[in-house]
């Protein structure tokens, strides 16, 4: 069994709630550190107070994945920049990557939030790349890619996939149920799968009975659930469902 002193890649569910924080939990992150690179997938606006409680140092990610243009998935970045700047003094590179149009609504937030900080410069390089269906983008020994999901955020949502240290962690972002879903899970040592609600029909999410239908589909090692709504959290089930500050060696 793979323990913390054998694991290749080590990831930490930073949150695991839906846009409402339902249940206390916050928006989606995940960390992931394996061959030196530290990786996000997701940062949601109350991402920054996860790694703090988590023990992770902000100053030392070095690629933030976003699945998609909504808050609860990247709203912490402007966070993160502001912290970099003023807090850690950061000089480490920082790449973004993400749906076409990231950056741009993460400038204007970061603009609606804190004026004219942008523009004076934050001491660091941010870079950002467009990752899309057709290339793998590679950044150190990781190589993520995507499938298109079926979701909102004004640009196409994706599910990602991130290969590491020999290791392989897909993730499906939001979306209701696509056939992608098994694509972007298969082999893999870790499925992150959103399950928003139990039975009630959700678009754009995914609900708990569908997923028991369809899990044997899944040719993943480990299924795990996240982003769990109030019908979801009020319901035992027995799929795992993940939890803040939860660690996962691999
Ligand atoms: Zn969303």
């Amino acid at each position: 069994m793979t323990n913390n002193t054998t694991a290749k890649l080590i990831v930490t569910c930073i949150g695991s709630g839906d846009a409402f924080h339902s249940g206390g939990r916050l928006h989606s992150c995940f960390h992931l550190d394996a061959a030196g690179v530290r990786l996000l997938v997701d940062c949601g606006s109350s991402s920054p107070a996860g790694l703090a409680r988590s023990g992770i140092n902000a100053d030392q990610i070095d690629v933030v994945i976003v699945s998609h243009l909504h808050g609860d998935h990247f709203g912490g970045i402007p966070y993160l920049l502001l912290a970099g700047k003023y807090l850690h003094h950061r000089t480490r590179p920082l790449l973004c990557v993400g749906p076409e149009g990231l950056q741009q609504r993460v400038e204007q937030v970061f603009d609606a939030l804190y004026p004219g900080v942008l523009a004076d410069g934050l001491g660091f390089a941010v870079t950002y790349r467009v990752l899309d269906p057709a290339a793998a983008v590679a950044v150190q020994d990781a190589r993520i890619r995507c499938l298109p999901v079926i979701h909102g955020g004004g640009a196409q949502a994706l599910g990602i996939r991130v290969e590491i240290g020999g290791c392989s962690v897909s993730y499906s972002g939001d979306t209701e149920w696509t056939e992608q879903l098994p694509l972007l899970a298969q082999g893999s040592d870790l499925f992150i799968c959103e399950c928003f609600s139990y039975d009630q029909p959700t678009p754009g999410h995914l609900d708990y009975v569908t997923l028991m239908r369809e899990k044997k589909r899944f040719t993943t090692k480990r299924l795990v659930l996240t982003h769990p709504g109030p019908q979801l959290l009020e319901r035992a089930g027995q799929l795992e469902l993940l939890e803040d500050g939860a660690r996962l060696w691999i």
